[in-house]
């Protein structure tokens, strides 16, 4: 199961209220960012791309909570900056374990394993390890070597203590769908509960902006990766947007779905742009111009988006809009479809072999200048923003 039953049922009687409820926009998951401060510095993150005051800066515990019921969401996820270098982090956490919110705490695993004794194994809580892939695609995408292995040996670590533990992968041009499908195999067998996979977002704040995906391309290549799938694979995102990424459903985004609060308040209007904040999440439902989103608005920031955190509330909506949309879940969740296609098969045999080139370190101290290092070749630099 890609969740426990006690989730899959809150998430189910919250969505079923709210649509008792007549609520047009509803939310789903807190995207909670309690700090920018980070350990890696990679090169297709916008988010730590602040000033050296801005780094440094962190929302209390107090202020998390009030986030959290002030939205309502029965899911919490705290991405970042790395939540680990945050030093009230156990306490956050387990104040909205207190509170029955599931929490998905997002880490590079870099700090896991020595800070793993700080919290208690829960239902309410999964450690949630951004992985990018094997070895060599992990290591390039974060930008340090010997990330991969630091990151598998805190996920062995937290499994072994009786945590709940799950992936998140975010793919970008140049990824190899056989190496991600063989990073799939690895991290079952290393007991995690269950993966996320997501499109990157071409963030303009990113040192590399090379290697985003169009949607073409990603539909391609997510076809390739998730047809003819084992049924060992766990994945904790909903079905339907996991056919979203394949191109075999099409969802307007759903902004409100995620909603993120940091250190500037409630974030307009998604947790991917920044066209303002507001002071409460009403204020934030109420105050943003939300036809200005989404790929059908025209917004050419929103052309080629297909993130996790703009669609997958889009995937739960349709689940409990119509008959159909019901009916179609029922069945992923009960028959769970390995999505057998030749085609795919034959893209997957056809696909050539990426190769990274030399391995680039990103030095975060300035944030401000970001100085790009290779492992193997002249320095060179770019500018961060
Ligand atoms: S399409 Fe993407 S960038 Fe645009 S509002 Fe939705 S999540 Fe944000």
């Amino acid at each position: 199961m890609a969740v426990p039953v006690s989730q899959a049922f809150t998430v189910m009687s919250y969505v079923l209220k709210q649509k008792l409820k007549g609520r047009k926009r509803y939310p789903l998951v807190l995207m909670l960012e309690p700090l920018f401060r980070c350990n890696l510095a990679c090169a297709g993150c916008g988010k730590i791309q602040y000033p050296a005051h801005i780094l440094k800066a962190e929302l209390t515990p107090e202020q998390c909570w009030a986030a959290a019921e002030e939205c309502g969401t029965p899911m919490v996820s705290i991405p970042g900056g790395e939540p680990l270098l945050h030093p009230q982090m156990p306490e956050i956490v387990a104040g909205l374990v207190a509170r029955k919110k599931y929490v998905y705490m997002c880490t590079n695993a870099l700090l896991l394993k020595e800070k793993l004794h700080l919290f208690k194994p829960s239902k309410y809580l999964s450690f949630s390890v951004h992985l990018d892939g094997e070895k060599e695609h992990h290591d390039f995408g974060v930008c340090r070597e010997g990330g991969h292995d630091i990151a598998m040996e805190g996920i062995r670590a937290a499994v072994a203590a009786g945590f709940r533990v799950t992936t998140n992968t975010t793919l970008f041009d140049g990824a190899d769908p056989n190496s991600v499908r063989r990073h799939f195999d690895q991290i079952m067998e290393a007991g995690v509960e269950s993966m996320m996979l997501s499109p990157g977002y071409t963030y303009d704040k990113a040192p590399d902006q090379q290697h985003f995906l169009g949607k073409a391309k990603s539909r391609r290549m997510f076809r390739a990766i998730l047809s003819n799938r084992k049924k060992s694979w766990e994945f904790n995102t909903h079905p339907l947007f996991s056919e979203f990424l394949m191109g075999k459903q099409d969802f307007e985004c759903t902004p409100w779905g995620m909603p993120t609060y940091s250190i500037f308040g409630w974030q307009k209007p998604c947790y991917l742009l920044q066209d303002g904040y507001a002071d409460t999440f009403q204020e934030l439902l109420d105050a943003t111009e939300w036809e200005n989103y989404g790929a059908k608005s025209g917004n050419p920031r929103c052309a080629n988006c297909m993130v996790h955190s703009g669609h997958e509330a889009s995937a739960v909506d349709y689940n409990f809009s119509s008959l159909k949309g019901f009916i179609q879940t029922a069945k992923r969740y009960m028959f769970k479809p390995t999505y057998d296609d030749a085609d795919a098969m034959k893209l997957l045999n056809e696909w050539p072999k990426t190769s990274h080139g030399p391995l680039v370190q990103i030095d975060n101290a300035a944030s401000t200048n970001v100085v790009v290092k290779t492992t193997v070749q002249e320095s060179s630099a770019v500018s961060g923003d």
